[in-house]
């Protein structure tokens, strides 16, 4: 593809608004950031914002990698994953991937908020072999061929930067680089703004009554701190894999590696919209102490 059509990706104010902040908040060149969402995404399509083939241009794609925005792909197999992102987790530890989450609420930084969603999914993953799963090709613990994967590590990063990982948030392949990617950056501090914000989040989730359903729970969240509806359900959702929002009767992050085959699908169709565990949360299960006081020392 010509040069000129890449760069006319994301030329709208409205993208180069969010490209800017974005750049800002991470302490990079706008354009290396311009360069990741060139490659994947164009906010001014309004048919098909993804980018069907990667075209990225040689020398946008050495600045962005200079910038520390984009990558060579990885190939990892089954057991060099795992090892990959047992590393990443070792490097960190919950008080640091805490604050980052709070300070992520007053700041809207979702490349950090991420790491908690990650982290919390790994927290009690150990190192295995390869298992052959009896009814598919993947591992029985993991879901991981056997082979492994080449891993976009820059369209992973993409999508942490945009959307905290979204609907990626738990596939290990998203774990390794969001948490590989987490232990580059300088530590951070919450203020008491944001650790307020969490306070006031959870306060909203513990008043809402037994029949309170999904769309209740986000609801609660409005206006608490500068959001949409799907970064509110991202901010939900991890405090799903964190066990904090945790459905009565299934399994938890928070106690134990969960394997895909043992994550409960919800009974009704929209409920599907969300990740596990969340999407089987209602007002009954409210907020699970244990996992708030486990994470959040900054509410002691
Ligand atoms: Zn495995």
């Amino acid at each position: 593809m010509p040069h000129h059509d890449f760069w006319s990706r994301n030329v709208s104010k409205k993208a180069q608004r969010e490209i800017a902040a974005t750049a800002a908040a991470i302490g990079v060149d706008p354009r290396a950031v311009n360069i990741l969402y060139n490659t994947f995404f164009d906010e001014d399509d309004k048919l098909l914002n993804w980018v069907e083939d990667r075209d990225v241009p040689d020398a946008d794609f050495a600045f962005a990698k200079a910038e520390g925005l984009m990558f060579d792909p990885i190939r990892l197999d089954h057991d060099e994953l795992i090892a990959w992102v047992l590393e990443a987790r070792e490097s960190a530890d919950v008080p640091a991937i805490s604050n980052a989450f709070v300070a992520s609420l007053g700041s809207g930084r979702l490349d950090t908020r991420s790491a908690l969603g990650s982290y919390a999914h790994v927290l009690r993953l150990k190192r295995h072999r390869f298992v052959k799963d009896k009814n598919s090709d993947g591992c029985a613990r993991c879901g991981i061929g056997k082979a492994g994967n080449t891993i976009d590590l820059s369209a992973r990063n993409f999508r942490r930067l945009k959307w905290a990982g979204n609907v990626e948030q738990g596939d290990l392949e998203y774990v390794g680089t969001d948490l590989h990617q987490f232990a580059k950056l300088a530590p951070v501090s919450p203020s008491d703004g944001d650790i307020d914000i969490l306070r006031r989040v959870l306060e909203s989730i513990r008043k809402l009554p037994k029949s309170a359903q999904l769309s209740d729970l986000n609801k609660a969240l409005t206006g608490l701190f500068k959001s949409t509806k799907q970064e509110r359900q991202v901010v939900l959702e991890i405090l799903g894999y964190a066990g904090i929002l945790k459905p009565k009767g299934w399994p938890s992050f928070f106690d134990a590696w969960v394997p895909p085959s043992e994550r409960e699908e919800p009974g009704h169709f929209y409920k599907k919209e969300w990740q596990f565990p969340s999407s089987g949360w209602t007002g009954k299960d409210g907020i699970n102490e244990d996992a708030v006081s486990f994470w959040f020392q900054q509410i002691e």
